[in-house]
C-alpha cells in the first residue's frame, strides 16, 4: 500500500523516461515488404539465369581475413585505400574485413577447397557487400551484388558468354536503356609498355594533375584515366591509349569477343578509357551503364582476371566474371515502371467468429495449404474477435482471391462460405467435405 503511494508521488516512477528509439547504421538499409517482393522477383530471375547457363551457387562468409582483399583487390585501389570495413577481432586479435566485393572471396574459397582440381567451374553468388562510402542515391555502405565467376577458362567465348548472360538478364527483366562499353587491357607486357608511355605523358602534363592523381602517378598511373575530375578530362582524353599497345594475341582475343557479341546482336561501344577500379583485370573489361540513375549510372561491370588465382596462392588458371549492383537495378526497374503491382499475400483469406469456429478455420487452412493453396487465417491484434466487416477489409487488403468464412451458422451445419473478392463478388455456401474441390475449382475458374 505504502509502495503504491510512493510510486504516485515520485514523478520519475510515475512517468518513466521512454526508451530512446534505436536506429540502423548509416548507409545500411532495411529492406521492407513494400520493396522486398521486387527483390524476391529479381532473385528468382537471377537464379534462373545462372541455371540457364549452367552456373552453380557458391556462398562464402561475409567476413574474411583482411589479407584476402589486400592481395585480391590490390592495395592501390579505392576499395582498399578508403572503403573497407576492417577491424581487429578483440577476442583474438585477428585482422578481419567485411567483404567489399565477391571475387576475392570466391577465388580464396576455390583455392582453399581445390575446386578447380577436375576442371573449370562456373559459379554465381548473391549477397551483401560493404564499402565505407558516402551514402547517396545508388551508393550505400551495405549493398548487394549478384556476381558470376567463370574460373579456369581462357578463351574469348567465355568473356562473350558472361556478357550475353547480362544482356539476357536485362531482356528477361524488361529493363531498357543500358549501354555496354567494352575494352581490352591486354597482358602484363603490353600494359607495362603503355604504362611507361603514360607516365611520360603525365609527367609532361604534371601541372594539370590533381592531388589524387599525383599520388597515383607513381603507384598506379592507369587509375588516373579513371578520374572524374572535369578539369583533367581534356588531358586524359589525349593520353596514350592502351589499345594501341596491344599485340596480336590480345587483339585477336578482343576481336573474337566482338565477333561473338555482334553475331548475337549485342550492341556495344569500345571505350578505350575503361579500366575498372580493381587491380586484377587483364584483357576484356566491360561495364553496363544507364543515364537514368543520376551519377551512379554503372549497374554492372566485370572482366577477365587471369592473374588472380595464382596471386591468391592457387595453381595458375585464367578466369573472368562480372558483378551487378542489386540496389541499382531495382531502382532502374522502378524508374522504368516495369515492376508489377505488389504481389498478393495469399489466395484465400479465412474469416471466423472466434470461439469454436477457430478450430475448423485452422484445420481448413492447413488442408488447403497441403494442396498448394496460399492461405492466411484472420488473427486479431488484441485477442478479441474482430467484426466480419473488419476481417473482410483485411481479406481485401491481403490481395486474396477468395474469402472463406466460417461463422456460428457454418459451424452448426458443417459448411463454409466462399466469397469471390476479385471478380463477381458472389458468395456461395458449401459442405465442409467438399472444401478442397470447391476452393480449387473456384481458383482455377478465376484464373481462366
Ligand atoms: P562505382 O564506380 O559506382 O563506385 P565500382 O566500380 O566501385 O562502382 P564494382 O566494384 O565494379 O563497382 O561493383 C559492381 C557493381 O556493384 C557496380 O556496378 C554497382 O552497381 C554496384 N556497387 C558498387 N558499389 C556500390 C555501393 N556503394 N552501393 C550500391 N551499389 C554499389
Ligand atoms: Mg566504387
Amino acid at each position: 500500500m505504502s509502495d503504491s503511494k510512493e510510486n504516485i508521488s515520485d514523478p520519475i516512477k510515475k512517468n518513466p523516461p521512454k526508451p530512446a528509439k534505436l536506429v540502423g547504421v548509416k548507409g545500411m538499409n532495411d529492406l521492407l515488404p513494400a520493396d522486398s517482393f521486387i527483390w524476391e522477383k529479381l532473385e528468382r530471375s537471377l537464379i534462373s539465369l545462372a541455371k540457364t547457363y549452367g552456373y552453380q551457387n557458391i556462398r562464402t562468409p561475409i567476413l574474411e581475413n583482411t589479407g584476402v582483399f589486400l592481395r585480391g583487390i590490390g592495395e592501390v585501389t579505392d576499395i582498399v585505400e578508403k572503403e573497407m570495413y576492417s577491424f581487429e577481432d578483440r577476442l583474438n586479435g585477428e585482422q578481419l574485413t567485411l567483404r567489399p566485393e565477391g571475387t576475392a572471396s570466391v577465388v580464396r574459397a576455390c583455392v582453399e577447397h581445390n575446386l578447380l582440381y577436375d576442371g573449370p567451374r562456373r559459379l554465381y553468388y548473391i549477397g551483401p557487400m560493404f564499402r565505407h562510402e558516402r551514402p547517396q542515391r545508388g551508393r550505400y555502405r551495405q549493398f548487394h551484388q549478384f556476381g558470376i565467376e567463370a574460373l579456369g577458362f581462357s578463351g574469348p567465348e567465355i568473356d562473350a558468354e558472361i556478357i550475353l548472360m547480362s544482356q539476357r538478364l536485362w531482356d528477361d527483366l524488361g529493363v531498357s536503356g543500358l549501354r555496354l562499353e567494352i575494352n581490352s587491357l591486354g597482358n602484363e607486357v603490353e600494359r607495362l609498355a603503355h604504362r611507361t608511355a603514360l607516365v611520360e605523358y603525365f609527367e609532361t602534363n604534371q601541372a594539370l594533375l590533381d592531388e589524387d592523381s599525383l599520388r597515383r602517378l607513381k603507384l598506379n598511373p592507369l587509375r588516373i584515366l579513371d578520374t572524374k575530375n572535369p578539369s583533367m578530362q581534356d588531358m586524359v582524353e589525349k593520353a596514350p591509349r592502351l589499345i594501341d599497345f596491344l599485340g596480336e594475341e590480345s587483339l585477336s582475343h578482343f576481336d573474337q569477343l566482338q565477333e561473338i557479341l555482334k553475331a548475337n546482336n549485342v550492341v556495344f561501344k569500345i571505350n578505350p578509357r575503361l579500366v575498372r577500379g580493381l587491380d586484377y583485370y587483364n584483357l576484356t573489361v566491360f561495364e553496363w551503364i544507364t543515364d537514368q540513375l543520376g551519377a551512379q549510372g554503372t549497374v554492372a561491370g566485370g572482366g577477365r582476371y587471369d592473374p588472380l588465382i595464382e596471386r591468391m596462392g592457387g595453381k595458375p588458371a585464367p578466369a573472368c566474371g562480372w558483378a551487378m549492383g542489386i540496389e541499382r537495378i531495382v531502382e532502374l526497374m522502378k524508374e522504368q515502371d516495369i515492376v508489377e503491382d505488389r504481389s498478393t499475400q495469399c489466395d484465400v483469406y479465412v474469416l471466423h467468429s472466434g470461439g469454436k469456429t477457430v478450430v475448423p478455420a485452422m484445420v481448413s487452412a492447413e488442408v488447403l495449404r497441403s494442396a498448394g493453396v496460399d492461405v492466411m487465417v484472420h488473427a486479431s491484434p488484441d485477442g478479441k474477435v474482430s467484426s466480419f466487416k473488419s476481417q473482410m477489409k483485411k481479406a481485401d487488403a491481403s490481395g486474396a482471391l477468395f474469402a472463406l468464412i466460417i461463422g456460428e451458422n457454418e459451424l452448426e451445419t458443417n459448411s463454409f462460405l466462399l466469397k469471390d473478392l476479385r471478380k463477381s463478388g458472389d458468395q456461395f455456401s458449401y459442405q465442409m467435405e467438399d472444401l478442397l474441390d470447391k476452393v480449387i475449382d473456384a481458383i482455377v475458374s478465376q484464373s481462366d
